[in-house]
């Protein structure tokens, strides 16, 4: 399956509630495949969520193994329906989106999670996940339910930053 195009803000799927994912179809296979191969085209990628690709299904694909700020992690973790069942603690960090590419932001977290979910063999799982992983983690099932991480910047002015290679006259060409 190749990558696929991933919607970019303001996209108004990007703000739309998922819906659970009840049996591992082959619909939801192909649908985790595309997450995967998507992410793979990505490089730096640490996670996508499933209505990135316009998929709106509670599907989510983390891995923060390949990342400097990793510490503590599970490796490649697909979950579907994922809730946050506890939270513990908080932290501040440097987010970006692929739906979001021209930009980055200073986020508050929390620092601990502990989140349920089915796996892709549709088995219920319980992750503990801290740090980066736990960061990661918030933010891809943040679009389950339509926000993306600039509804979560405390201050436009204070914690967005432009990427460096942006260039505002030319990164969006209309189309
Ligand atoms: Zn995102």
């Amino acid at each position: 399956m190749p990558a696929q195009t991933i919607l970019l803000y303001p996209d108004p799927r990007l703000k739309e509630i998922s819906a659970p994912v009840t049996a591992v179809t082959a619909e939801i296979r192909s649908i985790v495949r595309n997450l995967l191969d998507t992410m793979k085209a990505h490089p730096g990628s640490v996670g996508i969520a499933a209505p990135q690709i316009g998929e709106l299904k509670r599907i989510i694909v983390v891995d923060v193994s390949g990342h400097k700020r990793a510490g503590n992690h599970h490796g490649l973790l697909i979950l579907l329906n994922p809730v946050i069942r506890e939270r513990d603690g908080e932290q501040i960090g440097r987010e970006g989106c692929l739906s979001i590419p021209d930009y980055t932001a200073r986020i508050r977290r929390a620092a601990r999670i502990r989140v349920e979910a089915y796996d892709f063999s549709f088995s219920s799982i319980c992750i503990d996940a801290s740090g980066f992983e736990a960061v990661a983690l918030q933010h891809e099932i943040d679009h389950l339910n339509g926000v993306l991480f600039l509804d979560r910047v405390a201050s436009l002015k204070l914690d967005l930053f432009p990427r460096k290679n942006y260039l505002p006259q030319l990164a969006r060409p209309k189309e």
